[in-house]
């Protein structure tokens, strides 16, 4: 259609945390185009290319427009209202014979901010029970703790902008030109107007590492030694910020001692000990360069090199990263080991120099992180803390002891539970469990079980929705009005554009009608077309105050999102940092890091641990994981946009090619990938797009054709309960 016949409005981007604006051209009731915003500061009128097929995921011939209800072991067709009222009557029997906690909502970081609010009301405020989680427990949980441990709030101090000033790139364990497309374009649009560097520092090669300045290689779990590699030639060269860091910043280690259900991992608080800047010295001499470059594969050069660019005062410097820092079982020591470098030269919190942790899905930030779709948080703090439960109770109009205090399950814990026969249901939205969780095998006997009672509320049918009791036909993006919030602390809005097919609703009126079913509808707006914009103000009144105020609605609704804190009718661009952010008290000096009592950033003294498996005589090869840049997540949506699919129909294993040669395997050929919990064949990809290293494999996860997570590993990082899905050991054969 041409340009002018089409009615343009603006959304943020449905697909990545990138959270690019977006504008979606309109024809006779249907969404048929897209183009990037050119007013969005973080796209300037680009986007990817899922962004710019984005609407055609709306359209698929197999969209779920009905409720599906399982009758004597089939799926048929139903009411919505005869499915809500299951629903609701199946709640109500549950926690009736078995007790609160064992009903479960499990949710994702596609929720937008409505949906996610109104399933934390519904599930602490009025059932209340914590057994709420979200999918981003699995992407971004190790970022979370790892905020917290270090500076006390969560989410990057810094944004975007941060591009157009630095001078080098370093990106750990991310394959950004696949991840954060937009955003690399925006890396390397800098690189063309000025003399910037970008140093790909990775366990294998990715088209990132070809567009890099220089490809850094390590092998597995060793990123941790490298870093603290690092902060040791800082300090031995002293290159240290001796002022910043004598007013801003403490020194702390801490004991592992987190496991699940115990009050401190719940408080994000580690037990910790403080140090002295002496004591953290010492405990580095056992990462000289030399020490360290004998197991990490890094050249005692390349830890030099790396030393020395965040060590030269002249040069800016941004460090990136996402999945491949946080998923890994020492993901927030990962996480705390990259502050303590941008912390030791006071390269933080000002533009061009920042530590920015990017997240993967649309709104992982601002739902999960924001409002709390997890098990121990409120929209404003978390269920241990009193105060924060009494202030949560307020704003939902329910009695204090409704929230419980104690935390319940994390994500892989929930299904633990649901397979023991603790959680007897689970309503599960947005997001695909039975591709996604590691160690699948395990956790989809655990649905199959009789007695377990499980919803799904999704768009399309999928392996998740194959478990289902009741399937519930959701709306989609802006088939309903919505926020989302993004990576760099973006609030963005989008209004209703278009009908849902059939009896499609939103997940949060669908949250709304069984809540009402069940006696709670006085908590709830009664409004379905306005209930997410009342929702939404609703949940402003969480975030009040200059360290969290959020922007109203009638300020997203006319531009392309805001950044909290939104003080008094500004975004904040620099958080901690005097001059840009409100919440600094001045007296503190040019930082200040109020999310810590002291009002200092914490280095934490974190060693090198050897991964949870690794490659033995048997089990030779290490596995990794990830994405490709045309599927998102699962491919639920994705695949079904032809052109997207017809570039990448299937999953493959990535192999050496090297290794390749020795098994004489040639690319297409199936490569049977085993390991202590399951099996998988795939086709090989040798010479791909991603080229591992010797010993390495690589699978993408986003076929459900092709389930790698039956051989994935289940075990996470005891601090944030993020699983690993980028080590675990192998063997290879053709097939
Ligand atoms: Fe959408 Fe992410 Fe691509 Fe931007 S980079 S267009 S947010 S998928």
């Amino acid at each position: 259609p041409k340009d002018a016949d089409l009615k343009w409005k603006k959304a943020p981007c449905r697909f990545c945390g990138v959270g690019c604006g977006v504008l979606i051209g309109l024809q006779k009731g249907k969404a048929v185009a897209v183009k990037g915003d050119p007013k969005s500061s973080v796209n300037k009128g680009l986007c990817c290319v899922k962004g710019y097929h984005s609407v055609l995921s709306i359209y698929g011939k197999d969209r779920l427009t009905k409720p599906l209800v399982k009758k004597n072991g089939k799926m048929v067709e139903t009411s919505m209202k005869e499915a809500l009222d299951l629903i609701a009557s199946k709640m109500q029997e549950t926690i009736k014979d078995h007790g609160k906690d064992a009903v479960s909502m499990y949710g994702s970081g596609q929720w937008t901010i409505p949906d996610g609010y109104a399933a934390s009301k519904f599930m602490k405020g009025a059932i209340g029970t914590n057994n709420l989680e979200a999918n981003a427990r699995l992407c971004m949980a190790s970022a979370v703790t790892g905020f917290m441990t270090s500076f006390g709030i969560d989410e990057p101090m810094g944004c975007y902008e941060d591009i157009d000033h630095a001078d080098v790139f370093i990106l750990w364990g991310n394959n950004m030109a696949e991840m954060h497309p937009v955003l690399f374009s925006r890396l390397l649009d800098q690189r063309m107007k000025r003399k910037v560097k970008i140093i790909d520092f990775a366990t294998r090669t990715t088209r990132t590492s070809m567009a890099a300045d220089r490809s850094i290689i390590f092998e597995p779990q060793t990123d941790l030694a490298v870093a603290n590699a690092i902060c040791y030639e800082i300090i031995d060269k002293g290159w240290v910020n001796k002022e910043f860091v004598t007013k801003h910043i403490s020194f702390s280690k801490g004991k592992t001692k987190m496991g699940y259900g115990t009050e401190d991992f719940y408080k994000f608080k580690e037990h910790e000990e403080k140090i002295d800047f002496d004591a953290y010295k010492e405990f580095l001499k056992e990462y000289t360069p030399e020490k360290v470059a004998r197991y990490s594969g890094v050249s005692v050069k390349d830890i030099r090199l790396m030393a020395n660019i965040y060590g030269d005062p002249n040069q800016k410097v941004m460090s990136f990263w996402c999945m491949g820092m946080n998923q890994h079982t020492r993901g927030t020591w990962i996480n705390n080991l990259v502050y303590n470098i941008h912390l030791l030269t006071g390269k933080i919190s000002t533009p061009g120099n920042s530590p920015f942790s990017l997240t993967g899905q649309p709104s992982a930030c601002g739902t999960v992180r924001e409002v709390g779709t997890l098990t121990h948080k409120l929209p404003h703090g978390v269920v241990t803390n009193k105060k924060h439960r009494e202030f949560a109770a307020k704003i939902w109009k329910v009695p204090v002891e409704n929230i419980p205090s104690k935390p319940t399950y994390h994500t892989v814990e929930m299904f633990r539970a649901l397979d023991r026969g603790e959680i007897k249901f689970m309503w599960i939205q947005v997001t695909n469990p039975m591709v996604t969780m590691p160690n699948l095998n395990r956790y989809r006997e655990g649905c199959e079980k009789t007695g377990r009672f499980i919803v799904v509320s999704d768009i399309y049918p999928t392996p998740t929705t194959d478990v289902a009791d009741v399937i519930l036909p959701s709306a989609m993006w802006i088939e309903r009005e919505g926020l989302y919030g993004n990576s760099e602390r973006r609030t963005q809005y989008f209004e209703k554009m278009i009908d849902a097919p059939g009896e499609a609703i939103s997940d949060s009126w669908q949250i709304i009608e069984v809540a009402r079913r069940m006696g709670y509808g006085d908590l709830f707006p009664k409004n379905e077309a306005t209930h997410a914009a009342e929702l939404y103000d609703e949940y402003r009144l969480h975030q009040v105050g200059k360290k969290h105020g959020m922007a109203p609605l009638e300020v997203l609704k006319n531009q392309p999102g805001a950044m909290w804190p939104f003080v008094d009718g500004k975004s904040t661009k620099w958080r901690f940092n005097a001059e840009y952010d409100p919440a600094c008290d001045d007296s503190k000096g040019r930082f200040h890091f109020y999310g810590k009592k002291d009002g200092k950033a914490v280095i934490w003294q974190r060693p090198y641990e050897p991964a949870a498996e690794s490659p033995n005589k048997e089990y030779n090869y290490w596995l990794c994981t990830g994405r490709v840049i045309e599927h998102w997540h699962t491919g639920s949506m994705t695949r079904r946009i032809d052109v997207l699919h017809q570039a990448v129909p299937h999953s493959y294993v990535e192999v050496n090619p090297d290794d390749a040669k020795r098994l004489n395997i040639r690319e297409g050929d199936k490569v049977k990938i085993t390991s202590k919990r399951g099996t998988m064949t795939l086709p090989a990809s040798v010479n791909g797009r991603g080229v591992p290293v010797k010993g390495q494999v690589f699978v993408p996860f986003f076929d459900e054709g092709y389930l790698i997570n039956d051989v994935t590993l289940d075990a996470f990082d005891p601090i944030s309960k993020q699983p690993d899905y980028k080590k675990c050991a192998v063997k290879i054969e053709k097939v």
